[in-house]
């Protein structure tokens, strides 16, 4: 199976992703986390991101889709499911090719639909473990131990562009260019929208809903 979770910032696709590796054992490529992983190691391409991502604009689609591309192909499993990416129309079309070449293509994609008012809260009270990327919540999605990851027992931490200024302009980046891959992907019929305002097991349970049937299918 290969998926795409789209979603705003804070809808919840990081928090989905893990429970559906947990579930069908696939490989979970998260862009975000790529950039993340690359700036820590001082990489070439984590530098050239850094503004783009300081400032909730979005790292340009040439570098982006190279990037995702070669972590594709370095994958021990040919079934994944990718989060926060593609996150342009462009990036939808140049990734199809890529995979076409390759005679794959995506099998399903997961639109978590969530209210503008709901994603500041959710993405101010995200917290995130340094060590594992467990993602917690100061309110909805407590560890057992405030402040303490439960797997590594490190200190979380908050997002740099957590801060409400820059989810601002991330939410304005989301409106502007990734709501057009939605429709990039509804023109191939693999697109199911899922109610993400919901609590976390809720929305659990919709998405294992739709991967059941097509793994039946
Ligand atoms: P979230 O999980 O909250 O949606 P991400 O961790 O996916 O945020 O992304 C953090 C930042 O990394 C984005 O604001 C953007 O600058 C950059 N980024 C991540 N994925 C992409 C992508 N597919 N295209 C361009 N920029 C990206
Ligand atoms: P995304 O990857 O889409 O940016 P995350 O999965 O990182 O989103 O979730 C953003 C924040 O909201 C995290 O703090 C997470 O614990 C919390 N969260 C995720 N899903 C839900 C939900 N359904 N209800 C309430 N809080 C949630």
């Amino acid at each position: 199976m290969r998926i795409v979770l789209l979603g705003a910032p804070g809808a919840g696709k990081g928090t989905q992703c893990k429970r559906i590796v947990a579930k069908y054992g696939l490989l979970h490529l998260s862009s975000g986390d790529i950039l993340r992983q690359e700036r820590a190691a001082g990489s070439e391409l984590g530098k050239k991101a850094q503004r783009y991502m300081d400032s909730g604009a979005l790292v340009p689609d040439e570098i982006i889709v190279k990037m995702m591309v070669s972590a594709i192909r370095e994958a021990p499993k040919a079934d994944f499911v990718l989060d926060g990416f593609p996150r342009t129309a462009n990036q939808a079309s140049e990734f199809d090719k890529s995979l076409a070449s390759n005679g794959e293509k995506i099998d399903i994609v997961l639109n978590l639909k969530i209210d503008d008012r709901i994603v500041a809260e959710r993405m101010t009270g995200r917290r995130s473990c340094p060590k594992c990327g467990a993602v917690y919540h100061i309110e909805n999605l407590k560890p057992k131990v405030e402040g303490i990851c439960d797997k590594e027992g490190s200190k979380l931490i908050q997002r740099p562009d957590d801060s409400p200024e820059v989810v601002a302009n991330r939410l304005k980046t989301y409106h502007l260019q990734t709501e057009p891959v939605v429709d990039y992907y509804k023109n191939n019929n693999i697109v199911y929208d899922i109610d993400a305002n919901k609590d976390a097991d809720e929305v659990g349970a919709l998405v294992f809903e739709k991967l059941d049937a097509l793994v039946k299918a």
